[in-house]
């Protein structure tokens, strides 16, 4: 007899940065979602949203210049 894997679940749960804040969101726990370039962000909540929507350059060059170093 076959069981189904578990493991399944554990795609549900991948989690993204949101690029404004540096908070950790998900697709579920996202606010606010945005386009730009092809890639999607997400965003802890519209006000970080707006700030990207502003100057998307900014945020997204960020990752570039300085390496990615934990809070
Ligand atoms: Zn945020």
């Amino acid at each position: 007899m076959k069981r189904f894997s578990q493991d399944q679940n554990h795609k549900q749960l991948q989690s993204y940065r949101d690029p404004v804040c540096g908070m950790e969101v998900s697709p579920i726990t996202a606010i606010e979602v945005y386009d730009y370039k092809h890639k999607t962000y997400y965003f802890c909540a519209a006000i970080c949203k707006e700030a990207f929507e502003t100057e998307p350059q900014k945020y997204v060059q960020h990752h570039r210049q300085h390496g990615l170093k934990p809070a």
